[in-house]
C-alpha cells in the first residue's frame, strides 16, 4: 500500500527544528511518521552559520550540520520523508487530508511546523532584484560581495548576525535601522559595535532601491528624525526585518492571530482537535531553534495522546496501513 493510500497516524509538515524534533518523538513513541518538506529542507537554520546557543554544543555548531543531524536522528526512528509543496489541506473532516500535487495523503493527526519566511520591505523592485543585489540570506549570498559595499536593513539579532558575517567579505557593511536603538541582544549588538567594518545609519528607512541593468547600485535613504534624504551607493542590500508565518494554507480552517500565527493553547493544540502546531509558525515571541524543538516535542507527545484516545476502529484503520506499533 502506498503512503498516499494508507491512513497515516501522524503527518508532519516542515523540516526545521520543530518538525524534525516532532518526527524524532513521534517515531520513537509510536509509528513511522510521514514528514513532508519543501525544496529547501532544514528550515531557517540551514541559512545560518554558527549556532552558539543550542545546548549540547559548547563550541557552537553549524546550522546545516545541526539540521542534518536532526534529520539522521529522525530517520533512525523510521520517519519517512516526502519532498513536495503542500497545495491544500482539508481539516474539516477526520482523517485530515493533505495534498501534494495530485497526491492526497490522509492522517489521524497533523503536526504543522511550516515555520516563517523573511519579511520584505514592500518596495516595488525588491523581488525583481533578488539575486542581483537584494538578498535575505548572508550565508547564502555573502560570498558574492567580496570587497563590496553592502547594507543590512534591520536592528534585530538576524540583522546583526548577517552584518557581522558579511564583514568576512564586504569592504564595509552599513546597518540601516529605523530607530536609534538596536532590538538585538546586547552580546550580539556589541559584536557589531566592536567591528570597525560595520557602520550605522540610525533612525533611517530605505524608501527606494536604486538599480541599473546589472542590479542594485544604491539605496534611497530617509532619516525619520531630520527628514534628510540621500542616495547611498552600495552593491547589495540584505533585508533582515523579521519573518511572517507560513500559514496561508490554513487560513479559514484554523484560528490564526492578528499577525497570522497559528493560535495554540495547552502547549501545541490548535482550534481543530488532532491538529497541532509547533515552532515559528505559532510563536511570534521566542522564535529560537531550541524553543521550536521543544514545541515539536510537545506536539508529538500531544499527538500520541490524541491517537491513544481515539476509538479503536479509527486506530485500526491506520494500523492496517503502513503504520505499525513498536
Ligand atoms: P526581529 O527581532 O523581529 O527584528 C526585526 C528588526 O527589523 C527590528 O529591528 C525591526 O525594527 C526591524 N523592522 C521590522 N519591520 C521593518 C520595516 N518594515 N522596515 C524597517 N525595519 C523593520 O527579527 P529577527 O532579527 O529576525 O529575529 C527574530 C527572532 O529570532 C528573535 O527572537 C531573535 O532573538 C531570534 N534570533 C536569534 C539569533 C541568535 O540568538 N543567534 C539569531 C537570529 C535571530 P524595530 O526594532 O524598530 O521593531
Amino acid at each position: 500500500m502506498s503512503a498516499a493510500e494508507a491512513i497515516q497516524e501522524t503527518i508532519i509538515l516542515g523540516s526545521g527544528p520543530a518538525g524534525l524534533t516532532a518526527a524524532i518523538y513521534a517515531g520513537r513513541g509510536r509509528c513511522c511518521p510521514l514528514l513532508i518538506h519543501g525544496r529547501q529542507p532544514g528550515g531557517q537554520l540551514t541559512t545560518t552559520t554558527a549556532v552558539d546557543n543550542f545546548p549540547g554544543f559548547p563550541q557552537g555548531v553549524d546550522g546545516p550540520e545541526l539540521m542534518e543531524n536532526m534529520r539522521l536522528q529522525a530517520e533512525r526512528f523510521s520517519t519517512r520523508f516526502i519532498e513536495g509543496e503542500v497545495s491544500r489541506v482539508e481539516l474539516g473532516e477526520h482523517p485530515f487530508k493533505v495534498w501534494v500535487g495530485d497526491e492526497c495523503y490522509r492522517c489521524l493527526t497533523l503536526i504543522i511546523a511550516t515555520g516563517a519566511s523573511p519579511r520584505l520591505l514592500g518596495l516595488g523592485n525588491e523581488e525583481a532584484l533578488y539575486g542581483r543585489g537584494v538578498s535575505v540570506c548572508a550565508t547564502c549570498d555573502g560570498f558574492f560581495y567580496r570587497d563590496k559595499e553592502v547594507v543590512v536593513v534591520g536592528g534585530g539579532d538576524t540583522a546583526i548576525e548577517e552584518a557581522v558575517f558579511l564583514t568576512r567579505f564586504a569592504r564595509r557593511v552599513t546597518i540601516v535601522h529605523r530607530r536609534d536603538e538596536l532590538r538585538a541582544t546586547p552580546v550580539l549588538a556589541q559584536r557589531a559595535f566592536d567591528n570597525d567594518r560595520i557602520a550605522f545609519r540610525w533612525d533611517t528607512v530605505v524608501s527606494a532601491i536604486l538599480s541599473d541593468k546589472a542590479g542594485v547600485t544604491g539605496l534611497h535613504l530617509k532619516n525619520l528624525k531630520s527628514g534628510d534624504e540621500e542616495d547611498f551607493p552600495c552593491d547589495g542590500v540584505f533585508i533582515a526585518i523579521g519573518h511572517q508565518p507560513n500559514t496561508a494554507l490554513f487560513s479559514g480552517q484554523l484560528d490564526l492571530d492578528y499577525e497570522g500565527y497559528i493560535s495554540t493553547r495547552n502547549g501545541t493544540e490548535t482550534s481543530v482537535p488532532g491538529v497541532f502546531a509547533a515552532g515559528d509558525v505559532q510563536d511570534p515571541i521566542f522564535r529560537q531553534a531550541i524553543t521550536a524543538a521543544g514545541s515539536g516535542c510537545m506536539a508529538a507527545i500531544q499527538a500520541e495522546r490524541f491517537l491513544d484516545d481515539l476509538p479503536s476502529e479509527a486506530q485500526l484503520s491506520c494500523h492496517q496501513g503502513v503504520c505499525f506499533k513498536r
